[in-house]
């Protein structure tokens, strides 16, 4: 093989295999986006774009809203920076437990947008019902008063990814309880994805993804 053929196939090479940055690094450039108010600018952007399309459509009596909660309607994003953007299943139920995740402004006044337009807010959380009587109570402390229901994941849907959970629950409100969702709310594409969600608001997430 010439030297030539040999540069041409060093520099695909280097091209296709371009290394990562230092995790460190990537934690430090996120804890900017929030710390600095750029998330909080993005989050504004698209209640704002949400609200004039909701403001161009009428809801019936049964109209409802769906909200997901973590990175939706309440932040985790204070306890997530304090454990440096890790994840363990005990601390997590430690720390939701505790009831303290902050509501998102921008989010909360989406759901008053809609109360106000008499729409029913129904929470649809993929936490599991060990959680969840701290989650109604860290929703109502946190301003969200006025809802329909909070639904839990329980035992019986272990197997399932948060997309199917919250498709099944949807199909089930829809089909079995005679609400119309007109919109889903939520920081994961899997909040969104499927039948009866609506008009889909995509909050911004970067500090993880569940499928
Ligand atoms: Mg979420």
């Amino acid at each position: 093989m010439n030297k030539l053929l040999l540069a041409i196939f060093a520099l695909i090479f280097v091209g296709c295999s371009s290394t990562p940055k230092n995790l460190d690094q990537y934690k430090r450039e996120v804890e900017q986006y929030y710390d600095e108010g750029h998330y909080g600018i993005e989050t504004y952007e698209v209640i704002q774009d949400a609200i004039s399309e909701l403001d161009k459509m009428s809801f019936g009596p049964k109209a409802a809203a769906i909200f997901d909660v973590d990175e939706t309607a309440l932040s985790n994003y204070e306890h997530i920076k304090v454990i440096d953007f890790g994840w363990e299943r005990e601390i997590w139920d430690e720390w939701l437990k505790e009831a303290n995740a902050e509501n998102i402004p921008q989010v909360k006044k989406l759901y008053e947008y809609l109360v106000e337009r008499k729409v029913k807010i129904i929470f649809l959380t993929s936490r599991y019902e060990n959680t969840c009587d701290a989650t109604h109570k860290n929703l109502v402390d946190e301003g969200y008063k006025d809802f329909d229901t909070l639904i839990c994941r329980d035992a019986s849907t272990k197997g399932m990814t948060s997309r199917e959970f919250k498709e099944q629950e949807r199909i089930r409100l829809v089909e079995k309880e005679g609400y119309n969702i007109v919109a889903t709310v939520g920081d994961q594409w899997s909040d969104l994805e499927g039948k009866y969600s609506g008009y889909r608001v995509k909050i911004p997430n970067y500090l993880y993804i569940v499928d």
